[in-house]
């Protein structure tokens, strides 16, 4: 890819002009899949780089650029939740989670964690301390920095407090509201922007992204998702399951189940809140946010369904998106929430 996205350019210009060297710790926070990792890895490529451009772009060419490409610079060190590294064979871009799962994990042994530990916290010191160039500047990125769970943001508190000389920590946060209040006040906190709606396009067209108005509505804008929509039959998958349950009254719930549960499971329940909430906001405020081509379909289900039932399972769905990163059985799981929907939606359907 290039160095960063379009709609980083000023952003970009602003942090590497001036910022990054006055401060040891910079919090990069906004929308989930608008960039903020990549540009986070730019950055850093761009600070160890030893023959930067004059735009202040890594030149990719000397040996600290190849070290960095190959993932094995000695002053770059990346912290992130071991079931990210999975997914994504090691570099967490942010719309792995979507598309890669591996239909065989959970088969085998301990599920990967979502969190980042003490552990990994810890391991820091001999970064810090005892490898790489000594005198050379050390970058540390956290990713997802909201993913530390409460032991390991209070180590790394301590190193904010008290920060060790020529290293640079760069936190990236899709919710920077989950971070301790006392990690955010020690960094230098950057909104990454979202890109607007005709820059997002033109980026996906140039991507190959061939529906992209409608893989941009169904990822809430943020482009990164919208690529992943684009992905392997991820197009395909979605548009059927949408038009399964545009049904209620007649779609046959173990047939879709059986298509679909070797999917990415949460993401699957992702699905159904956001159609969810395109049902209760047509309903309250006549709007829809994701499936905008369906507003006829969505017309016709909100007329029907009750409201107050559609709430409940709606908010129920949160429970079932927490639920299904440790199902006890896929198939079962889906199966109950299809049946769920189609019960709120047709009552009559299963009234015998
Ligand atoms: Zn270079």
């Amino acid at each position: 890819m290039a160095e960063f996205y379009p709609w980083q350019y000023t952003v970009w210009q602003q942090i590497r002009g001036t910022v990054v060297l006055k401060t040891h710790a910079l919090l990069l926070k906004g929308r989930k899949g608008i960039g903020k990792l990549d540009f986070a890895r730019s950055l850093a490529k761009s600070l160890l780089c030893k023959q930067i451009t004059a735009e202040r772009v890594a030149c990719g060419m000397c040996a600290s650029c190849k070290w960095f490409e190959q993932g094995a610079h000695p002053n770059f060190y990346l912290i992130t939740p071991e079931a990210l590294i999975e997914s994504s064979g090691g570099a967490g871009s942010e719309s792995s989670t979507t598309d890669k799962q591996d239909a065989d994990s959970g088969k085998s042994g301990k599920k990967p964690s979502q969190h980042i530990t003490i552990e990994q916290v810890r391991a820091l010191n001999d970064f810090v301390y005892f490898s790489g160039h000594q005198d050379g500047l050390k970058v540390i990125l956290i990713h997802p920095a909201e993913a530390m769970n409460g032991a390991a943001a209070n180590a790394l508190l301590k190193k904010l407090e008290e920060p060790p000389s020529n290293v640079l920590f760069i936190l990236v946060a899709h919710h920077s509201q989950d971070l301790l209040p006392t990690i955010r006040s020690r960094c230098q906190q950057i909104t990454l922007p979202i890109p607007d709606a005709a820059t997002a396009r033109n980026w996906l067209v140039q991507q190959g992204v061939e529906h992209a108005d409608i893989c941009l509505a169904l990822a809430g804008a943020s482009p990164l998702q919208a690529v992943a929509f684009n992905h392997d039959d991820y197009f395909s998958q979605h548009a059927d399951f949408i038009r399964q349950i545009s049904l209620p009254a007649s779609f046959d719930p173990i047939s879709l189940t059986n298509r679909l549960h070797k999917l990415d499971l949460p993401e699957i329940v992702s699905w159904l809140q956001k159609w969810c909430y395109d049902l209760m906001s047509f309903y309250t405020t006549g709007k829809i946010r994701y499936h905008v081509q369906q507003e006829t379909t969505i017309r016709k289900l909100v007329a029907t369904a009750d409201p107050k039932l559609l709430a409940i399972f709606w908010r129920n769905l949160i429970t079932s998106q927490q639920l299904s990163r440790h199902p006890l059985n896929a198939k079962l799981f889906l199966e109950e929430m299809l049946l769920s929907y189609i019960r709120v939606m047709v009552p009559e359907r299963y009234a015998d």
